[in-house]
């Protein structure tokens, strides 16, 4: 139709464009109504201690919960949230929820896992996020130590000044900061040295093909030797194989992350995987495939 009266012969819209035009208000629509009408969820993914074997930390992962869609993924909502404003709210609905979950593991006699939780660009850009995790934290009561918010490189290269001295504030506070799909931006690790980080997690992308693909082994080896020097954990996430977990394990890499492991998971199969909910339980590994 559009074709039809587009004089000089080319099109307004396709079909294409008409159904993703339409998915996108629908799904906008949606989310605008899905905190008040509570339709997320945290599911947490285990992180396992090369040294120990056993689960030391979560990270909490937002799920979508929309009656009439499904379970809609992060990779569909959260780039629309960021467009419409909405990822921020989101981000505090997230971080509060989780740093209470925290609090309810400790009470059941979980050990003190490190949380980890993601944070939008958003925040440093046009937010307060130090006002908003000092008020979760006491709130919940939650120890900052065991608490760890995941930056992707992109933040940090766009708000330099000012995101150093907001990290710099919640390092005070004792939070520790992670940088998030390490790799997949352009930041070099001598860069990463101006901000007060204390994680380095290894993009999945790398992982994947680091027993088939000698460039994306190399790059993850030199990653962990520099993070290493700069005095930073390195996290593997997506660890699928028991390749990888050994190639990584043989390479000095100190938490895994991933499919191996377990799927992110609801709070209940966390308590669970240190035997019963309620009591005092010493830490299990969490799987057979890790090797003794
Ligand atoms: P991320 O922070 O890098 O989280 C890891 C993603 O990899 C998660 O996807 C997780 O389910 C997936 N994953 C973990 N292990 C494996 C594996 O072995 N194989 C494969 N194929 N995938 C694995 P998810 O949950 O779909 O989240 C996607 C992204 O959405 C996250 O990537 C994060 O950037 C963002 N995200 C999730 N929750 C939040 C949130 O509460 N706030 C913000 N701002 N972003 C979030
Ligand atoms: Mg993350
Ligand atoms: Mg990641
Ligand atoms: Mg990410």
């Amino acid at each position: 139709q559009a074709k039809e009266e587009g004089r000089n012969g080319y099109q307004i819209y396709d079909e294409s464009m008409n159904s993703r035009a339409l998915e996108r208000i629908i799904l906008e629509s949606k989310l605008h109504k899905a905190l008040k009408n509570q339709e997320f969820t945290v599911y947490y993914q285990p992180q396992i201690s090369s040294r120990t074997g056993t689960v030391i930390g979560v990270e909490a992962l937002v799920r979508w919960n929309n009656p009439e869609l499904g379970v809609v993924e992060p990779a569909r909502f959260l780039p629309l949230a960021e467009e419409i404003g909405l990822v921020i709210q989101i981000d505090e609905w997230v971080l509060g929820e989780s740093c209470r979950q925290h609090r309810l593991w400790m009470e059941a006699g979980l050990p003190p896992l490190t949380l980890a939780v993601n944070v939008s660009g958003q925040h440093f850009a046009r937010y307060d996020l130090l006002g908003t995790v000092t008020r979760v934290l006491s709130e919940t009561g939650m120890d900052p130590g065991h608490l760890e918010l995941e930056l992707t490189e992109g933040v940090l290269m766009a708000h330099t000044e000012k995101t150093v001295k907001m990290l710099t504030a919640l390092k005070q506070m004792g939070v520790r900061l992670a940088i998030d799909d390490f790799g997949t931006g352009f930041s070099s690790l001598s860069y990463l040295k101006r901000f007060p980080l204390d994680v380095l997690k290894i993009d999945r992308t790398f992982i994947d093909d680091i027993i088939t693909d000698p460039d994306d082994a190399a790059i993850t080896l030199a990653t962990i030797e520099m993070a290493h020097t700069m005095k930073l954990q390195v996290v593997a996430e997506g660890v699928e194989t028991q390749e990888q977990l050994e190639f990584l394990r043989g390479n000095s890499c100190d938490i895994f992350q991933g499919y191996l492991f377990s799927h992110p998971v609801l709070p209940d199969q966390i308590a669970a995987m240190f035997g019963a909910a309620a009591t005092s339980a010493p830490p299990q590994a969490v799987s057979s495939p890790y090797p003794p």
